[in-house]
């Protein structure tokens, strides 16, 4: 089966708005990587993130704020021929971005990230209290380089 390349960019924008996690992976000081999956939100070329206040990843992203991004659609089985099993794929959308995380202090800028968020996941719309706003910790990465591949594409069956 063919994996397409995707370059244009609203295929790539619709690709990430179908994923619903984002995988932040990130390298401490000591080059150790580490890889977590979070919820996101996305506008404009910019992936927004929130966490707590502290954590691995914070006291890692404080040192190093560079990030690689992975995102994946729901991933759908096909194959050729049932019974060999290199014919088999899974139909995918996949996109990786890499980008440096800013720390949004701008309480505004973080209701906006907040909303876009919730915007990924749900049509409802939300109010936030502003001692939550203060208290969460939004991550901001625009998007300096990023791929899209299409896997298991053209399958006779599914
Ligand atoms: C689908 C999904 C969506 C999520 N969305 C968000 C989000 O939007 N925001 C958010 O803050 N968190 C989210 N999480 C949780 C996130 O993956 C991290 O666990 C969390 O952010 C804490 O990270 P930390 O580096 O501060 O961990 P710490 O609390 O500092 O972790 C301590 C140790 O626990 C282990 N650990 C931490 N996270 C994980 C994990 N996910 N899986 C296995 N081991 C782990 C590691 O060994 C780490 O060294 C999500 C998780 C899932 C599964």
């Amino acid at each position: 089966m063919k994996t397409l390349v995707h370059t244009d960019q609203a295929t790539i924008e619709e690709a990430i708005r179908q994923c619903q996690v984002c995988s932040v992976g990130m390298v401490d000081t000591d080059g150790t990587p580490y890889v977590i999956p979070m919820s996101f939100g996305y506008e404009e070329n910019i992936v927004y993130l929130h966490s707590g206040q502290e954590g691995r990843s914070i006291s890692i992203l404080e040192k190093n704020p560079n990030v690689c991004l992975s995102f994946c659609t729901d991933p759908k089985i096909v194959f050729q021929h049932p019974q060999v099993a290199c014919s088999y794929s899974a139909h995918s959308k996949s996109v990786i971005g890499w980008g440096r995380v800013v720390f949004e202090e701008d309480y505004d800028e973080k209701l906006k990230a907040l909303n876009l968020i919730m915007q990924h996941y749900s049509d409802k719309t939300f109010e936030f209290n502003r001692p939550a706003v203060l208290n969460v910790k939004i991550w901001k990465v625009e998007l300096q380089k990023v791929t899209c591949k299409e896997f298991g594409t053209s399958p006779h069956k599914n």
